[in-house]
This record gives structure tokens, C-alpha cells and sequence, in this order.
């Protein structure tokens, strides 16, 4: 690999290399903080254009915080599941959706509704803050 498509590939593995060790969403300034305690050199406005990038990629998960800031998560966003969200340590842990066809049921059956789609985020204390 030459010099130009290392310049062009690192910034992106480096990201994500960051996202792959945290199991919680970070916004793109504590990502740009991960990145030069690794000594990488990576510019702030770089940091959101890859992030843009896996995002379209499908490779990440966005999510606003309780200050509206933009968060990320490596996710498979194709595959449909659900977060819990430890309120302590922000831990994230991926649930599935067996729950929701039950619910679905009962309200088609209660209520004629017909659900076609829903954004769940569940929050409590994860396994090690309990
Ligand atoms: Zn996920
Ligand atoms: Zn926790
Ligand atoms: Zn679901």
C-alpha cells in the first residue's frame, strides 16, 4: 500500500479502531481525543467527514445525547435490533426485537393499528454499575 492510499485508508481505521474498543456512543470530539492519546494525527473537520463516511457505509450509529450533541456507535444498523443504554457508565448492549412482535400483536388485535415500524432505546444499569 503506497503512501497516498494510507493517507486516504488510516483516518478511517483508526476511527473505527476507536469505536470497536468503546461499547458506548461518542460524540466526534472525544473520538479526535482517542485518537492523539493514540498519536494519531487526525484533524477535528477529518474526524466528521469519516464519520459521515461510515455512517453512509452503514458501518455506525448516530445518536443525539442529552445536550443534542451527535454520538456515534459501531452497529450494524441493517441488522434491526435495540440499545440498552446503561445511564451510569453508557455502556451499550444490543437487544433484540423478540418482545415487540408480541406487542405488535396486541395492538393490531386492541386497537387496528397496523405497525410498520418503531425506534426503541431502552436505559437502566448495565451488569458491572448494578
Ligand atoms: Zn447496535
Ligand atoms: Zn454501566
Ligand atoms: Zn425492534
Amino acid at each position: 500500500m503506497g503512501i497516498r492510499a494510507d493517507y486516504v485508508t488510516r483516518p478511517r481505521e483508526w476511527i473505527a479502531s476507536i469505536l470497536a474498543r468503546e461499547p458506548r456512543f461518542l460524540s466526534a470530539a472525544q473520538i479526535h481525543q482517542g485518537l492523539e492519546r493514540d498519536g494519531a494525527r487526525v484533524s477535528l473537520s477529518t474526524v466528521y467527514r469519516t464519520l459521515d463516511r461510515l455512517q453512509a457505509k452503514g458501518d455506525i450509529t448516530a445518536r443525539p445525547d442529552a445536550d443534542g450533541e451527535v454520538t456515534y456507535m459501531l452497529c450494524e444498523p441493517t441488522r434491526h435490533h435495540h440499545h440498552a443504554i446503561c445511564r451510569s457508565c453508557g455502556r451499550v448492549e444490543d437487544v433484540d426485537c423478540a418482545a415487540m412482535e408480541q406487542f405488535a400483536e396486541s395492538l393490531r388485535a386492541r386497537n387496528g393499528f397496523e405497525l410498520d415500524g418503531h425506534a426503541i432505546e431502552f436505559f437502566g444499569k448495565c451488569g458491572a454499575c448494578r
